[in-house]
């Protein structure tokens, strides 16, 4: 297997010390086409930042992790005592960097005796951080769905939900506005049986593959140090649930993650103002939406008059058009300005057919 996107490492952790430099030469032989190494303090983002430097598909992600404000060995604690805001400003320099192209690993723990509001108050600083330099991030949220939903909501960051433990529901909204959602080891467990609910429900657009590691080996090789390259047994078991073939899997989620970072294209530079993120969404029949955020959209409206049947069709004919388009980009998130003009001819042609309207707008 091949094309395996890690959106979620921590190779400068200490468990890599011993080997770190044949590991990750090994990387690439094993099918590993990209990893974002997530700092979690200002101690191991040179590490992190370094690694991008040294190996051309590691990218970095830069932040303050929330146990770091309750690790006395952490730098927030141990060399800033507490005073995370200065932390961060020293680490406003590694944003410059080209190599960091997301915001992580930050978020909410109320797993462990965090202090509750500091951690709120961190993670919502960084995600105005992600606003202002209009990059995407890397959200831990460990026990702490509804606060971390809450700044999610106000917020409307793009990036990742990492290790996702939240019900279906919330999975659908969370892709909706713009979250992909990232499934590792857990979701190869027995009794993973949330995480299963959760794969069929949520768009396949919005789905990211990870590792945690050194954490969090999925079965076969479950309680071992993790690497990238067992992403490949996360792709089975959800090759099994989708019904694909695991190395489609791998294909489908890094393009996902070539769109969500855009990172990882040959080391062709994101290009933020005609990025388009095509995703349909589907919302209460039978009014439908077609959409690509922040750049034009077709507004898609099924009338009251149209048989739900019909308009069944005619979204599924909608939705198949999206994904043809796509694959003619290379199966890639679709960097395309005349993505409108491409379309449009045969949209109209399935208007004629189906009944619907559609308008075009800019959306932000
Ligand atoms: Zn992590």
């Amino acid at each position: 297997m091949n094309n395996i996107i890690d959106t979620h490492a921590h190779y400068s952790s200490r468990q890599f010390d011993a080997d770190r430099d044949a590991l990750m030469a090994a990387l690439p032989g094993g099918g590993v086409a990209g990893v974002l190494e997530c700092a979690t303090h200002s101690g191991d983002a040179p590490a992190a930042v370094a690694l991008a430097h040294r190996y051309p598909f590691v990218r970095a992600a830069v932040g303050i992790h929330p146990e770091s404000l309750g690790e006395e060995d952490a730098p927030t604690v141990a060399v800033y005592g507490g005073d995370w805001r200065a932390e961060l400003a020293a680490m406003r320099p590694f944003f410059e960097d080209p190599a960091v192209i997301a915001v992580g690993e930050i978020g909410l723990d109320h797993h462990w005796p965090l202090p509750a509001r500091e951690q709120l108050e961190l993670f919502e600083a960084q995600l105005q951080l992600a606003a202002e330099l209009d990059l995407p991030v890397s959200v831990h949220d460990r026990e702490a769905h509804a606060e971390t939903y809450a700044l999610l909501r106000q917020y409307k960051p793009r990036g990742v939900l990492h290790c996702y433990s939240g019900s279906a529901e919330d999975a659908v909204w969370l892709a909706e506005q713009g979250m992909a959602l990232g499934f590792g080891g857990a979701a190869t467990y027995k009794g993973a049986k949330r995480a299963a609910k959760v794969l069929a429900a949520v768009p396949r657009s919005a789905v990211v593959l990870e590792t945690d590691c050194p954490y969090m080996a999925p079965e076969p090789v479950r309680g071992r140090r993790n690497d990238s390259r067992n992403i490949a047994h996360v792709a089975v078991r959800i090759g099994e649930l989708w019904d694909m073939d695991p190395q489609q899997v791998l294909d489908l989620t890094a393009a996902n993650a070539r769109r969500v970072f855009g990172a990882w294209e040959g080391g062709t530079p994101p290009m933020p103002n005609i990025v388009c993120k095509p995703s349909i969404d589907r919302t209460e029949e039978p009014s439908m939406k077609a959409r690509i955020p922040k750049h034009r959209e077709f507004i898609i409206d099924f009338p009251k008059d149209v048989p739900a049947e019909k308009a069944d069709e005619g979204w599924d004919k909608l939705m198949g058009l999206m994904e043809d388009y796509k694959k003619s980009h290379n199966g890639q998130t679709v960097y395309s300005p005349t993505f409108i003009e491409d379309l449009e001819p045969a949209v109209k042609e399935l208007q004629a057919q189906y009944g619907f309207t559609y308008t075009i707008q800019n959306s932000k």
